[in-house]
């Protein structure tokens, strides 16, 4: 099939210059291309219903005979042509309407049986049918392929040319998949399942198609994945010599959870013992204590004598992180460092000096670690934090900063399982499933804009007592048109400013497209109690901690994500305060309204993840394509079985051959480098 690649969409017959390029807009340029566009719905023509039992509104497939020549006319004073005739069949009869369609007589002739594909309606005159798409009964009923389109482009055209490619199939096309694997996962071959999945004379013959074609997308991932991963069990990593957890504890105002323990423990063991490096998640939701566990152990990592590096994927973030743990690395002799894309060239050169020279033991930053002028003396451990924001592949780069260092990730719980077992499937897990003592449930409220004034003044009230409170606003770009009825976070906290019930409270504003060190002059402000209203986008989102902040209401909720909406809620709760989430939502969707829903239901960060990779799709999921995966063109990523079953056979397959390098899996190395070229470019080899 491979040789269909290179050859154009041109060559198919009734495809000109303009036709090609409306198949540009889909994407496709060449046959093998159309071959893997696969159809997006179909439509049943394979079990038609009797005309009189056929329901109003909607889509049926009637089969019907022609009773009478079609009648031609000209609709009343205009130009637009009328045809019509009758069908029948042992049950009833419908009236056949087409416009403007001259050539529809010679199509569908008088006498002979057709399908029939559309809407019934009960006209005055009687049943009504518009244009129905149809067919010939003689041909056969089927199962018909509806595909993506695009302005200028029918789907019957769309239909025909990959009709015509089917054609051009060689006699015996190279299956990507080793016979092996297609013989004990019960796997149809490709050839069958790319002319099934377009044409499917049933509904057995479209499920087995469409179970090879996931099943083969679904390994293809799974296997590439473990590939950019592959490199790092086969080395050894720097064992350390002892465990300086109990001095550490003295460092901290509070005492460890038993989870926070439990995950230190997992991760030093794993540097003292194993020979190969450690890479571990550790998963907690959040407000579970994350920052102290990653601080333990990069504590005992330098005490033996090596330098960590803690990446965070905002400024915000990498800000506070080096506050906080300065804080609580004081005393220990341990120099920490901050590096941001922000600061000054010449204070990015003199901390990387340090850092170059071993002077400086705990790097904390953002992505400006990974760029190739900053050098470690001895890297032994690589903590990245709130995982899910990196891609995939940024995540190898600082492993190539150090002579394979051990690996810590820390992520909020917001990852589905399943997408979980792809993005991390070779990382061993520890999970905090305890928050630190005298933390309250978080109240959630759903309201709408009618009741804002009333949250308004519940929120002055709390500010008169010294708590602080959050205002989320959505996204909008400075310029762009504003969607009606969503207010951008400069204009919201203007618009408090003026209002009496906040005239004499320091409100500040945050966005993301300030400078980061008028940013951080907000959040200190904000932290040292002079502001007690932040205006913020979702710049807050992630990690930012302010215990004495306990309400935080988010205005027009329906634009957030569930998962963005927990990491949101994760911001109160800090506490010793109750605190509250109020969602105010003006949509009246059923959908949205179910999705808001969910943050009242449950405060469980899995829960809400997997509901949300449901409702949205992985694409969507993290409100940016930064999880680093490709697009699906088949599966769906939220069926945990399908994910399942297809890690275990590729852990079959790279046992069987590690390098991918034997001649039967030739054809899979090729999907592995197609799939990911379309992401980044990733190199394979
Ligand atoms: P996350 O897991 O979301 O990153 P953080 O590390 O930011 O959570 O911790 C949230 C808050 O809980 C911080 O204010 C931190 O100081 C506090 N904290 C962490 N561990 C404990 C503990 N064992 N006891 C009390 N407070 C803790
Ligand atoms: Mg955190």
């Amino acid at each position: 099939m491979a040789s269909l690649f290179s050859k154009k969409i041109e060559d198919l017959k009734g495809i000109g210059a303009k036709r090609a390029e409306q198949f540009h807009n889909l994407g496709i340029y060449s046959v093998g291309q159309l071959l893997r566009y696969y159809p997006r719905n179909y439509e049943d023509w394979s079990t038609p219903t009797p005309i009189s039992e056929a329901p109003f509104g909607e889509n049926v497939c009637i089969k019907a005979f022609i009773g009478s020549p079609f009648s031609v006319n000209f609709a009343k004073g205009s130009k637009k042509l009328i045809c019509k005739t009758m069908a029948y069949d042992s049950t009833g009869a419908v009236t056949l309407l087409y416009f403007n369609n001259r050539y529809i007589s010679q199509m569908i002739k008088t006498d002979k049986e057709y399908f029939f594909y559309g809407k019934i309606t009960n006209t005055l005159n009687g049943l009504q049918m518009i244009a129905p798409t149809f067919q010939e009964t003689e041909k056969g009923a089927s199962i018909h392929p509806i595909y993506h389109l695009t302005a200028g482009l029918a789907n019957r055209f769309v239909a025909d040319a990959v009709r015509q490619s089917i054609e051009l199939l060689p006699s015996k096309i190279n299956d990507p998949l080793p016979l092996w694997v297609r013989d004990k996962y019960n796997l149809q071959s490709l050839d069958f399942a790319i002319r099934k999945i377009h044409f499917p004379a049933d509904h057995d013959e479209l499920f087995m198609a469409r179970r090879r074609l996931v099943f083969e997308e679904l390994l293809i991932l799974n296997l590439g994945i473990k590939f950019l991963k592959k490199n790092k069990k086969e080395e050894n990593g720097i064992i350390l010599e002892k465990n300086y957890m109990n001095d550490f504890l003295s460092c901290l105002p509070y005492n460890l959870t038993n989870a926070q323990k439990r995950a230190i423990d997992d991760c030093i063991n794993d540097m003292l013992n194993k020979n190969s490096p450690m890479n571990r998640l550790v998963q907690g939701d959040v407000g579970s204590g994350k920052t102290a566990v990653a601080c333990a152990v990069c504590h005992t990592v330098i005490k033996n004598g090596y330098q960590c590096a803690f990446m965070a994927p905002t400024e915000i973030l990498a800000q506070q992180h080096y506050e906080s743990i300065s804080k609580i690395l004081e005393g220990t002799g341990i120099n920490v460092g901050l590096l941001t894309g922000s600061m000054t060239p010449k204070n990015k050169k003199t901390v990387r000096e340090q850092l170059a020279r071993g002077e400086i033991q705990l790097i904390i930053g953002t992505h400006a670690l990974l760029t190739k002028d900053t050098c470690f003396k001895n890297l032994a451990l690589a903590v990245t934090d709130e995982q899910h924001r990196f891609g995939v592949s940024q995540r190898s780069e600082l492993l190539l900063k150090g002579h394979h260092p051990h690996i810590l990730v820390m992520s909020a719980t917001p990852i589905p399982r399943t997408l979980g077992l792809i993005i991390y499937g070779d990382l061993d897990i520890s999970i905090i499933d305890e928050l630190p003592p005298g933390r309250q449930e978080i109240d959630t409220l759903l309201i709408d804009s009618s009741k804002r004034n009333r949250a308004l003044g519940f929120i002055r009230k709390n500010v008169d007592e010294g708590r602080q409170c959050y205002i989320v606003c959505p996204l909008v770009e400075e310029g762009e048109n504003t969607p009606e009825g969503v207010i951008s976070a400069e204009d919201y906290a203007q618009m408090l400013m003026m209002n009496d019930i906040f005239r004499d409270v320091p409100i500040g504003v945050l966005h993301g497209k300030m400078k980061s060190a008028d940013k951080e002059k907000v959040m200190t402000a904000f932290k040292d109690r002079e502001l007690m209203v932040l205006v913020s986008t979702t710049v807050i989102e992630v990690g930012v901690d302010v215990p004495n902040a306990n309400i935080i209401m988010i205005e027009n909720a329906e634009r957030f994500g569930l998962s963005q909406l927990h990491q949101l809620r994760g911001r109160v709760g800090r506490g010793s305060e109750k605190s509250y989430c109020i969602l105010v939502s003006d949509s009246d969707y059923p959908d949205t309204k179910k999705r808001l829903e969910t943050m009242k239901r449950t405060s469980n960060g899995f829960e809400i993840a997997d509901e949300d990779l449901k409702l949205r799709g992985p694409g969507d999921f993290f409100g940016e394509k930064q999880h680093g995966l490709p697009e699906m063109k088949i599966a769906d990523l939220s069926k945990m079985e399908d994910v399942a079953e297809t890690q275990c056979c590729a852990e079959e397959i790279l046992s069987e051959s590690p390098l991918l390098d034997g001649e039967e899996y030739k054809g899979i190395r090729g999907e592995i480098k197609q799939l990911f070229s379309r992401v980044n470019g990733d190199s394979l080899n």
